[in-house]
Order: structure tokens, then sequence, then C-alpha cells
């Protein structure tokens, strides 16, 4: 699972746009992960401001 540093977080929704999986929404608190996400990192390589890494799991 991803994890969001919601204080890098510019909001853009990019990753949003590039998750193959349908993983991430863009809230009024930020980006959300759900359960689609398979860690495949897409989003975590596409983030302009390295917001986003991989979990555990
Ligand atoms: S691409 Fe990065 S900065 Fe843009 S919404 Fe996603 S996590 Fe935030
Ligand atoms: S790691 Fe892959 S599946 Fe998970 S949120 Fe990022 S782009 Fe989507």
């Amino acid at each position: 699972m991803i994890e969001v540093d919601r204080k890098k977080c510019l909001r853009c929704g990019g990753c949003v746009s590039v998750c193959p999986a349908t993983a991430l929404t863009l809230t009024e608190h930020g980006i959300t992960v759900n359960d689609n996400c398979n860690n495949c990192g897409i989003c975590v390589n596409f983030c302009p401001v390295e917001a986003l890494k991989r979990g555990e799991k």
C-alpha cells in the first residue's frame, strides 16, 4: 500500500490519473489510497514532489 506525505503533496491530482488500478482519489483531505493498490510504484515515480512512497505491503 502506498503512503502519502500530506505535507509534501501539492494535490495536483496527477497520480490519480496515472494509477492503472484506480487506487488513488483526490479528496478535500488530500490523496487517499484504497485496497486496489498493488504497490506497482507508477505513482511513486510520477509524483513531482516525492510525496508518495511504497509501504510495507
Ligand atoms: S502526484 Fe504527488 S503532489 Fe500530485 S496529487 Fe499525487 S501525491 Fe500529490
Ligand atoms: S502503487 Fe500502483 S496501484 Fe498503487 S496507487 Fe500507485 S500507481 Fe496505483
